[in-house]
């Protein structure tokens, strides 16, 4: 066994402390990454603080990881010692079903093996996240990651990259759409980054008006205070698509207004609580309200070689480990500009 060094949560309410364990040694099939950067994910929270239920102690948690490969097992064809490569927010899946057939792991029948905060496939082993000095994965689920791009900047790409370029992609957004993103987080700066690279008429609907200069220096066209009943009634009945990246209880039939007919909400955000949808927010311009999560590993190599070719990456803050507990204070409030990463040789 491989003795590694992470930081944990013991319990939704203590904070994270250093914490030693062990991973697996590396197979035939598996790749060993020493860490060198790991995004912080609003999910991170959410699952520390078990927000979502069944959180599963200790916890390292950490899917935006990011190192250079120091060891390969003897059958591995695709990495090679030395390069860099990424870890997002699976490490396996069953391989076998139609969605893993079709390159969608994420929605895997038997349940994707979560970086952390799960199992492997055997339902039994529990596994680690990146908050951590290395990683074993088997090379299938693992990415490679360009030299060309700075690699702090890199690491969010892993989660807050696919999880928006995904579904722009599979509802083809383009030239010519108005397109919204609300929230800009972590998630909702790259929404934006992607949507206009895509050729879209990208507005930030945000909570925060403070953040305007950022939504338009990140490329946005229009910035929308959603405190601002004015500016709110302008934009009514006019996006074609709009991206809900928001992490906590918000009324969804307030952005489900602001489409226009055959317009399609998808929701990325995933609030701890149920939120209501009233029939009419939808029937009346035949509207769709659509989910997404993450995206396969295919389409994560797609969009990892899509930024490496168009140079996009992150606006982060890099913080030691040390600092996770006020990364975390700041996220509560919305105030993440616009990506905490974690540089893992603080550990
Ligand atoms: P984040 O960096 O904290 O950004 C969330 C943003 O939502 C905030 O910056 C804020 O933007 C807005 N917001 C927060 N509270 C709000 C409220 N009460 N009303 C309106 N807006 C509010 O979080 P993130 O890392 O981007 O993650 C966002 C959500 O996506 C989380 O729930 C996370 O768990 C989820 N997620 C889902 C997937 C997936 O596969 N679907 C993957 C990763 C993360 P403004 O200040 O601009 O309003
Ligand atoms: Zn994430």
């Amino acid at each position: 066994m491989i003795s590694t060094k992470g930081y944990a949560a013991q319990s939704p309410t203590a904070t994270l402390q250093p914490f030693s364990f062990e991973r697996r040694e590396v197979g035939p099939h598996d790749i060993k990454i020493e860490i060198a950067y790991c995004g912080v994910c609003h999910s991170d929270l959410h699952q520390v603080r078990d927000e979502w239920g069944g959180s599963i102690y200790p916890m390292v948690p950490g899917h935006e990881i990011v190192g250079r490969i120091s060891k390969v097992g003897a059958a591995v064809t695709k990495f090679k010692a030395g390069e860099l490569a990424g870890v997002g927010c699976f490490v396996d899946s069953c391989r076998t079903c139609e969605s893993c057939r079709a390159g969608n792991e994420q929605y895997c029948d038997a349940g994707m093996a979560g970086t952390y905060n799960g199992y492997q496939m055997d339902k039994k082993t529990p596994t680690y996240g990146g908050y951590s000095n290395c990683i074993v994965v088997d090379e299938n689920y693992a990415l490679h990651i360009s030299e060309k791009l700075p690699l702090q900047a890199v690491a969010p790409l892993l989660c807050a990259g696919i999880t928006t370029y995904s579904p722009l992609r599979h509802w083809k957004v383009s030239a010519g759409q108005k397109v919204a993103i609300v929230g800009l987080g972590g998630l909702g700066h790259m929404g934006v980054k992607f949507a206009v690279s895509f050729g879209a008429e990208v507005t930030v609907l945000s909570s925060s008006a403070a953040k305007e200069a950022d939504a338009k220096k990140l490329g946005a066209h229009h910035f929308v205070n959603t405190g601002n009943q004015q500016a709110v009634k302008a934009v009514r009945g006019k996006f074609d698509f709009i991206l809900d990246t928001v992490s906590a209880q918000h009324d969804l039939n307030f952005y489900l207004n602001l489409l226009k007919t055959d317009g399609t909400m998808v929701m990325v955000g995933i609030p701890p609580e149920a939120e209501a949808v009233e029939a009419f927010s939808l029937i009346t311009k035949r509207k769709t309200l659509a989910g997404s999560m993450i995206g396969g590993i295919r389409e994560t190599q797609e969009m990892l070689d899509y930024c490496a070719e168009n140079n996009i990456v992150s606006d982060i803050e890099l913080i030691s480990i040390q600092q996770i507990e006020q990364a975390y204070t700041r996220m509560v409030k919305g105030d993440v500009r616009y990506r905490f990463v974690i540089d893992m040789s603080t550990l």
